[in-house]
């Protein structure tokens, strides 16, 4: 059974979003045909909704899937321009490189409160495109709090995308309590809501079927993403969204994949995770803190330390 479609503004999406940094050269080794099948047997379980960003570099595995698929996903993606000459440029590119004549949605990526006026410019530019028909919708993605409360203010955002997990993994500033007030608070203002992180970056994964019960037991989201990079943990995903079980066969591959943390490239080299890091698995090399997976338990300490969200068990 495919899942059903569910409204995101003037958007038909499904409830479960493919995250696709999970295929993207940033955080995988797939190669795009591998990728583009994984959103094809993703497509045939319902799911029509993918997220993106321009610095996943993924739009050639996204372009694959495309073309092979009946009719076009609804695609998010997300730009950190601040004027209009950037985003009009973001917007371009993707419609150039994934070979489509309108995006679904475009967000200013990872916004705070504080950030968020300084890309007053981009965002207009962005809410004209709109009115034209080159976006379906307009908003931004946000880890902080504050920002969503800030967001829920402004007439041209549509969709709003948090940070939003049991734990609070990722949250920059409040528990998942405070998050969840400021979602309401968004949601009341007509915005459209669909979560991110809610395995926290990978570190919830031995708890991924009580995470995604607690997300789905939210009144407030209209959908969710998730990071998926195997056939079984679409199939896992797409179970726990229809309120099923996941069948033993899939449980046992999902549970037995193989799993390492991985240090994204913006780590900016704090330091802040070393200290987390009980096993002495992390070491501060050439600017960057350095994973010795020989040591690493995947406990996930290190990554709540991260505010960057740059390691993730995946
Ligand atoms: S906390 Fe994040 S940014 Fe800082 S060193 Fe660790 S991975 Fe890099
Ligand atoms: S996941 Fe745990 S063991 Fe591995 S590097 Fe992070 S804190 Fe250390």
């Amino acid at each position: 059974m495919r899942l059903e479609l569910v409204k995101l503004g003037p958007l038909a999406i499904s409830p479960l979003g493919f995250g696709t940094l999970s295929i993207s050269p940033l955080q995988s080794s797939l190669v795009a045909d591998q990728g583009a099948e994984l959103l094809c047997y993703a497509w045939d379980k319902g799911i029509n909704f993918w997220d993106t960003a321009e610095i996943y570099e993924n739009y050639p595995i996204l372009r694959s899937a495309i073309r092979r698929l009946p009719n076009l996903p609804v695609i998010a993606s997300k730009t950190y321009a601040y004027t209009a000459d950037a985003a009009a440029a973001s917007v371009e590119k993707a419609r150039r490189d994934l070979d489509i004549d309108s995006l679904g949605i475009m967000l200013l990526h990872e916004q705070t409160a504080l950030t968020l006026p300084g890309h007053k410019e981009a965002l207009d530019w962005l809410a004209n495109a709109r009115g034209k028909g080159v976006i379906g919708a307009v908003g931004l993605s946000t880890h902080s709090v504050a920002c969503v409360l800030a967001a829920a203010q402004y007439p041209e955002i549509d969709v709003i995308h948090p940070l939003y997990n049991m734990a609070g993994v990722g949250i920059h500033d409040g528990s998942p309590e405070d998050m969840a007030a400021a979602i309401a608070v968004a949601k009341a203002k007509g915005k459209g809501i669909y979560a991110m992180k809610v395995l926290g970056g990978g570190t919830l994964y031995r708890r991924a079927q009580e995470a995604i019960k607690h997300v789905l037991k939210q009144p407030w989201f209209d959908s969710a993403v998730i990071g998926m990079s195997t056939t079984a943990e679409i199939d896992y995903n797409v179970a726990l969204f229809q309120g099923h079980a996941p069948s033993t066969d899939i449980l046992n591959q999902v549970q037995g994949r193989h799993r390492y943390l991985h240090r994204a490239d913006w780590c900016e080299g704090c330091g802040k995770c070393v200290q987390a890091c009980g096993q002495g698995a992390l070491v501060l090399e050439g600017g960057k803190v350095q994973v010795r997976r020989e040591l690493c338990v995947l406990c996930g300490y290190c990554s709540r330390q991260c505010e960057l969200m740059c390691l993730k068990i995946v």
